[in-house]
């Protein structure tokens, strides 16, 4: 079922390290080195003081559904199969101002479809968990 999928390109030198930190389990953030401003999505260039100095954090891997939708067709034909699903938008305990898109799931090889749409509420804790499509490992959320 998880075939043609759109997945990331792990070699990407801007987020291979967030890649990999999801492989070991771990959801990290690229932080400026120089100010130490956290940024995501990962990015050549400091938004706050344009340093290019980068370094990685680990994150508590918790937050709050910051807001939801509910994809509807046409969608690529890997997702048009398990549609109706949920894509949130999760802004981190961590730092309310770091957001991340993925799938609230009820466990972590959970499919994107399990949890009902209507039963979604703002601002409702979640924390990370990681999930196996080919070679590549992808955050998606549970509640918390
Ligand atoms: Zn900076």
């Amino acid at each position: 079922m998880e075939t043609g999928w759109l997945l990331p390109d792990l070699e990407d030198p801007e987020s291979n390290e967030f890649w990999a930190g999801c492989a070991r389990g771990e959801l990290l953030v690229q932080a400026c080195a120089a100010c130490g401003a956290w940024r995501m999505p990962p990015r050549p260039m400091c938004a706050v003081c344009r340093s290019t100095a980068v370094r990685w954090e680990p994150t508590t891997g918790r937050g709050r559904v910051w807001s939801f939708i509910v994809p509807h067709p046409p969608l690529l034909p890997a997702f048009a199969e398990v549609a109706p699903y949920n894509s949130i938008i999760v802004e981190l305990d961590d730092d309310p101002g770091i957001r991340f898109v993925g799938n609230l799931v009820a466990s972590a090889h959970g499919a994107i479809n399990e949890i009902d749409p209507a039963t979604i509420t703002i601002g409702e804790p979640v924390r990370v968990v990681f999930h196996h499509i080919e070679d590549v490992t992808l955050p998606r959320w549970v509640r918390a």
